[in-house]
């Protein structure tokens, strides 16, 4: 079988985990943690880097920071993971769920003005695919209304957006705040794990407070202050060394990963091309102020029908492609907090999406295979 996912190992992830286990210092925010927040930070410019335990809870962190409250109401895509509506729904926050763009699973940023109201708190984009959402217009919309923007940037590693200004800047690098993902599935991985990136000033130390549960233990740990205590809410945010050992392991291999990614979601691109073409499949489109990392490979098809049935045909085959998000506005949970505003791009991701086998150690001949399965499994439509 041809599976969906395999994470990859670069080779030191046990090396940096015995040397963090041999130093005796194994619980957070050590010598590997230190490491890889620096890195990042630099690489990337993001303001601060605080690694947690996981995107999950660099959202929740990111919701007590912004002070959500019941009764905030807070916009973001219903075609995303649970995690990024959770982390806000957890402070008392009512969700108000925007549409996907035609051409792309991200939110529609034309959709977003009119939802706004008195109550408005946050924008919560998700760079799907490690695509950028416009995030100049999203921005000015924040300004424009006082609201913050957290970047949900979960899939985003590496990945770039290119402002009216002409500068490029990195994704998580732009709003108030973004969080990432370093699960399995990523492009990066720690097993579990991600990031906090404070980009806005105000935020800093209050971050690192409500990542050490509440206390200025950091500060502490500096010498800036000279005891520590209990200052703020907050919670155990932060994890162990043995985490942040494997993910400088991966961190070390950033560009080759990278570069073999984009290899194989070139070769997935140029070996489909036909079907959008002659089959009305459309492939995943990349806008031109936004760069490609090479996160996942999909495909749109036409109708639920056609979907399921590729699925079947490629299993049948030995290849495993998924679909993906179930639209948030029509799940068990939120179905009747929702205004009842139809999302029919949202839905139509739902039904229609589909991944295909997508990470590092695939084979050239593997994607080539795939291709070919797919072509024929349209081929007979
Ligand atoms: C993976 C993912 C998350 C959750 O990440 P975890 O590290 O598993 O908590 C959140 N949002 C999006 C868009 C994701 O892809």
């Amino acid at each position: 079988m041809i599976p969906f996912n395999k994470p990859h190992l670069t080779g030191k992830e046990t090396q940096y985990i015995n040397d963090a286990v041999n130093t005796g210092k194994i619980s957070g925010n050590g010598k590997y943690t230190k490491l890889c927040q620096d890195y990042l930070k630099q690489r990337y410019g993001f303001g601060k880097c605080l690694l947690t335990t996981s995107c999950t809870d660099a959202l929740e962190m990111a919701a007590i920071l912004i002070n959500i409250k019941s009764g905030d109401e807070v916009i973001m895509p219903s075609y995303t993971f649970v995690s990024t509506a959770n982390a806000f729904i957890l402070r008392g926050a009512k969700i108000i769920f925007v549409d996907s763009r035609q051409d792309h699973p991200g939110m529609d940023e034309d959709k977003i003005e009119a939802l706004i109201t008195e109550n408005t708190k946050a924008i919560v984009p998700v760079h799907y695919a490690g695509v950028a959402c416009d995030m100049d217009a999203i921005m000015e919309l924040a300004d424009k209304h006082n609201l913050f923007v957290v970047e949900d940037a979960a899939q985003a590693i590496d990945s770039f957006y290119t402002g009216k200004d002409g500068v490029k800047r990195a994704l998580g690098s732009i709003g108030h705040l973004a969080a990432f993902s370093f699960h399995e599935t990523k492009n990066i991985i720690s097993g579990e794990g991600g990031m906090l990136a404070i980009n806005d000033y105000q935020f800093m130390a209050r971050a690192e407070i409500i990542w050490e549960k509440g206390t200025n233990r950091s500060a502490f740990f500096r010498g800036e202050v000279n005891k520590y205590g209990w200052v703020d809410m907050g919670s155990s945010f932060l994890p162990s060394e043995v985490i942040a050992a494997f993910l400088w392991s991966q961190l070390e291999h950033l560009d080759n990963i990278q570069e073999k990614r984009r290899k194989l979601w070139n070769k997935y691109i140029e070996g489909l091309n036909v079907l959008s073409v002659k089959h009305g499949i459309q492939l995943p489109s990349i806008p031109e102020y936004a760069t490609n990392n090479a996160h996942m490979f999909y495909l749109v098809c036409k109708d639920l029908e056609q979907r399921n049935k590729l699925i079947d045909q490629l299993k049948s085959k030995d290849i495993l492609a998924v679909f993906h998000y179930l639209s948030l506005h029509n799940s068990p949970f939120y179905r009747d907090k929702h205004d009842g505003r139809n999302l029919v791009n949202s839905d139509r991701f739902t039904d229609c999406l589909l991944r295909l086998p997508f990470f590092y150690e695939l084979e050239s001949e593997t994607v080539n295979l795939i291709i070919q399965s797919i072509n024929e499994a349209v081929k007979k439509d």
